[in-house]
């Protein structure tokens, strides 16, 4: 087995600038055993999966058995993953496949405040054609949902409801199964946005009880552009893509099979290190808002560690300008995430923020940290001690 912790050369040929990386809820790095993996599907094995050629059959033998890896991972039967080329469009795909396949049966679809805008642009879509009606349930001051909330929007003619596992910006992670078990009693589809989850807590399809989950391979230290959905059999369903026949017609067009066949690798190493790792992503976590709040007392730290993700930490600063602040720990290497949008020019908190009531001034200056394959501790005190630098010198 890899030891994690070990530390990557993601910053080989580069400058001697020390460099540290804390955005692995944007993007991971993908590592060497991934790109071992891939390596040989990008030269020799260049073949189109669905030729009946040795070339072909080469690439498809290398793109089943990662279908294998994932459903894995996930508990799943491999028959039922379909490629895509990430989260964004697992997501639409699953929101626009059963949208438009039961407009017959209904016109009303329910997310929650919190998710990513893949759901909600896809949503904002639906509403501005008035081909559907939607509920957005809210999320509480730790940007938990209520289940009662959701069993209460439901009505009759509701087709849908998409409420994600875990949130991008502060992680906290919601009760799916509870959320599901109300949706199945309803007779209501039910989809989970999981892309944020996959290699730190764990992810099994039956127990999450949804009838279709989107993954994503480059937040699990796999290639961009690879990605999967997840479709419970029997799922009233239907493609919306046209074209040759790949993935049983389920999303056409040929298959990126060096990404696939990275996500699978990348998918079963990070289940096979699971447990491990999330203990320590949440060791770290934890010895990182520790040193954030001794170092800047009146910090204000968002989300509950117990119902959050393990890597995650998302926190306010007042008084502090964010850009500036992102510029300075920039400029010494270290590399984390805005906690708000930039809108016309000035910066207003996000849609999580603002669902979960944080006041706009306290928004203002937010860092999301989030940790990932190689952090070590001495990454986290690096951090800890460079933002007491900068914040101070804000300050003065
Ligand atoms: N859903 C969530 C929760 C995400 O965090 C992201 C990426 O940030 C996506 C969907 C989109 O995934 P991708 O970048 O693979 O399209």
């Amino acid at each position: 087995m890899v030891d994690f912790r070990q530390k990557p050369d993601i910053c080989k040929g580069r400058s001697a600038l020390r460099r540290v990386y804390l955005d692995h809820n944007a993007t991971t790095p993908v590592r060497p055993e991934v790109v071992e993996a891939m390596l040989p599907f990008l030269q020799e094995r260049f073949g189109n999966p669905s030729s009946i050629h040795s070339f072909g059959r080469e690439a498809r033998e290398g793109m089943e058995k990662a279908r294998g890896q994932i459903a894995a991972a996930i508990g799943a039967d491999a028959a039922d993953i379909v490629f895509t080329s990430g989260g964004t469009e697992a997501d639409f795909l699953a929101l626009k496949g059963v949208a438009y396949h039961n407009r017959s049966r209904g016109k009303h679809i329910i997310i929650s405040a919190v998710e990513h805008h893949a759901v909600l642009d896809t949503c904002a879509e639906f509403l501005t054609a008035g081909e559907f009606d939607l509920t957005v349930v809210p999320v509480d001051r730790s940007g938990i949902v209520d289940p009662d909330a959701v069993r209460t929007a439901i009505r009759p003619g509701t087709i849908l409801i998409s409420v994600m596992y875990a949130n991008n910006e502060v992680g906290s992670v919601q009760p799916v199964p509870q959320i599901a078990a109300i949706a199945r009693e309803h007779g209501v589809i039910f989809h989970t946005d999981a892309v944020q989850c996959l290699g730190k807590i764990p992810v099994n399809v039956r127990e999450l009880n949804a009838d279709l989950v989107s993954l994503s391979s480059h937040k699990v230290n796999g290639p961009k552009g690879a990605g999967a959905l997840w479709i419970r059999p029997g799922t009233r369903w239907a493609p919306i893509n046209h074209g040759g026949g790949q993935e049983r017609a389920r999303r056409p067009g040929t298959e990126n099979v060096p990404g696939i066949v990275g996500f699978g690798e990348a998918c079963s190493l990070a289940v096979a290190e699971l447990e491990v790792k999330a203990a320590e992503l949440r060791r770290l976590r934890d010895r990182l808002v520790e040193g954030v709040y001794e170092a800047l007392p009146g910090v204000l730290v968002n989300g509950e560690p117990e119902r959050c993700l393990p890597n995650t930490a998302h926190f306010c600063i007042a008084g502090a300008d964010e850009e500036a602040v992102l510029t300075a720990l920039d400029a010494h290497g270290i590399a984390v995430s805005a906690g708000s949008a930039c809108v016309s020019g000035s910066r207003a908190p996000s849609h999580v923020l603002t669902a979960m009531g944080v006041p706009a001034e306290a928004a203002r200056c937010s860092l999301r940290v989030s940790l990932g394959y190689g952090n070590t501790d001495a990454d986290v005190e690096y951090f800890v001690q460079v933002l007491r630098q900068v914040v101070a010198h804000r300050e003065r």
